[in-house]
């Protein structure tokens, strides 16, 4: 059986996009020149205060319903920014677009740097080309199409800490170009914190990598000897590891070296692979992966690529001084002196945290805030708002509360005790939005309480050796 009929029958557990115009959605305008038509339509709908996603029954429908006889153009296998990118990028094609992804978007790797369903769904679905975007886990997708393909992926494992923002001045980071074992390391602002981290180490594949104490003490090590402050253990507000998929093509006549570039290849028939490369390089690995399915499938798109100028949604039109005007026309609830909770102005940290997180949209959170009572931060000290979590679950398929304090939110990455204590309002918005009864909330909180587990900060670290103890 060819590699595109056995991946046919991905078994996944997320479907996004089972149409060009259902995965359009998160298309903004392309930077100069005409859009192309179904561009123009998405566009509209992101405009359109009234609109709303399809309901995920509807998406799961139209992904189950590509029959032999009517297949998608393209499946993607992977929801990372890989997975998203290609999604998009054919879909402003014009080419007929489903997604699979086996736990929830950008639940692997993309989360890491610096949508989901209730596991086991099978979608039979049919497809001319299956994009393999499956990041560290990208040769366990090839083995689907033949169980001795060599391996491509070296995994590697990237460890960051939080530290409190005192550890940085604004807009000054640190970078050690040569640590004691030779690799790099850094120590940057950011979001409110300071994050420091080191290169890579080789790693086995998991879905939830967990950082190593001797990986973190070595950060701590490594910029200890370059600050006058004492670095100290018990300051880690966050610790986390994250799964690089760093690469060697098969193809390739030097196939022992590592590449951080990206790789596409079709070495199995109908089965396109891109993986490697960056955050940052997610567009031109798009734009290679389809035009390499293009090529497979003799696939014809209505118009050609333009993906490097498309604006992801809120960027379209947005004004680095929309966080001030947030500030003038909008209020959020405060805890006043006597303990009462009053309206009071949008402060500036929450005013420009919305608008760098949603652009143009960020009103519309505003909106919220002020209109249904969900005005409050999460978390005492950070910008994130009860309005955020009825957003996201209504416009953005905000489904678990883990995805609200790693995703939508970085809360997870930035504070893990921070994101604990917000946790029981994180599942009381989200219950009222999706209905959910008591059993869910409990499930919700157990299953978010030891996703925390696994970030290190210093009260969650098992720390045995009493080296740290006290610091
Ligand atoms: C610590 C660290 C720091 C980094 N810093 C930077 C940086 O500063 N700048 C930068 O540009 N890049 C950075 N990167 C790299 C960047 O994060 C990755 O290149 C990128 O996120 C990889 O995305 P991806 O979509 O290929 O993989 P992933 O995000 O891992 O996505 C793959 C998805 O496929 C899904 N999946 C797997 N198997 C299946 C299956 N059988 N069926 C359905 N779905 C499946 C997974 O659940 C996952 O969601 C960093 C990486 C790390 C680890």
């Amino acid at each position: 059986m060819p590699a595109a009929s056995r991946l046919q029958r991905v078994g996944a557990a997320l479907a996004l996009a089972a149409s060009a115009s259902a995965a359009s959605w998160a298309a903004g305008r392309g930077g100069g020149g005409a859009s192309p038509p179904g561009l123009e339509a998405a566009r509209r709908r992101v405009a359109d205060p009234a609109a709303a996603v399809p309901p995920r029954g509807a998406q799961e429908a139209a992904l189950a319903g590509a029959a032999r006889a009517a297949p998608l153009d393209l499946l993607v296998v992977g929801g990372g920014a890989t997975g998203c990118g290609v999604a998009l990028d054919a879909a402003a094609r014009g080419l007929r677009v489903g997604l699979v992804e086996r736990d929830d978007f950008s639940a692997g790797t993309s989360s890491r740097s610096t949508k989901m369903l209730h596991g086991g769904k099978e979608f039979d679905t049919f497809a001319r080309v299956i994009v393999n975007a499956a990041g560290p886990f990208c040769d366990s997708v090839r083995k689907m199409a033949d169980k001795d393909a060599p391996l491509m992926i070296c995994p590697s494992s990237g460890v960051h800490i939080v530290l409190p923002d005192y550890y940085s001045p604004e807009g000054m980071g640190l970078i050690v170009p040569k640590t004691k074992d030779g690799r790099i390391a850094f120590l940057l602002p950011w979001l409110g914190k300071t994050v420091a981290g080191t290169t890579d180490s080789s790693t086995t594949i998991t879905m939830l990598p967990e950082p190593r104490e001797d990986e973190i003490q070595f950060i701590l090590d490594a910029i200890s000897d370059y600050l006058k402050i004492q670095v100290r253990r018990s300051d880690i507000l966050s610790a986390w590891s994250g799964i690089r998929p760093l690469v060697t093509d098969p193809s390739a006549k030097d196939t022992g070296s590592i590449s951080r570039d990206h790789v596409v290849l079709e070495d199995y028939l109908g089965l396109v692979t891109i993986t490697g490369g960056k955050w940052t390089t997610y567009r031109s690995m798009a734009e290679d992966a389809v035009d390499a399915a293009i090529k497979s499938g003799r696939l014809k798109p209505t118009n050609g690529c333009v993906t490097e100028h498309l604006r992801i949604v809120g960027g379209d039109g947005w004004d680095p001084a929309l966080f001030a005007i947030l500030s003038q026309h909008y209020i959020c609830m405060k805890k006043a002196r006597n303990g009462k909770v009053i309206p009071a102005v949008m402060d500036t940290a929450v005013s420009k945290h919305l608008s760098h997180s949603y652009g143009t949209l960020a009103e519309r959170v505003a909106t919220i805030a002020q209109n249904e009572n969900l005005g409050k931060r999460l978390a005492h000290g950070y910008p994130y708002l009860e309005a955020e979590v009825a957003y996201c679950a209504h416009n953005e398929y905000c489904e678990t509360a883990v995805d609200f304090i790693a995703r939508r939110s970085r809360l997870a990455f930035l504070d893990t005790d921070a994101a604990r204590q917000a946790l029981p309002r994180i599942i009381q918005i989200l219950a009222s939005e999706h209905k959910w009864d008591k059993a869910r909330q409990n499930l919700e909180l157990e299953k978010a309480k030891e996703f925390l587990e696994t970030f290190k900060s210093y009260k969650n670290a098992q720390l045995t050796d009493g080296k740290h103890a006290g610091k």
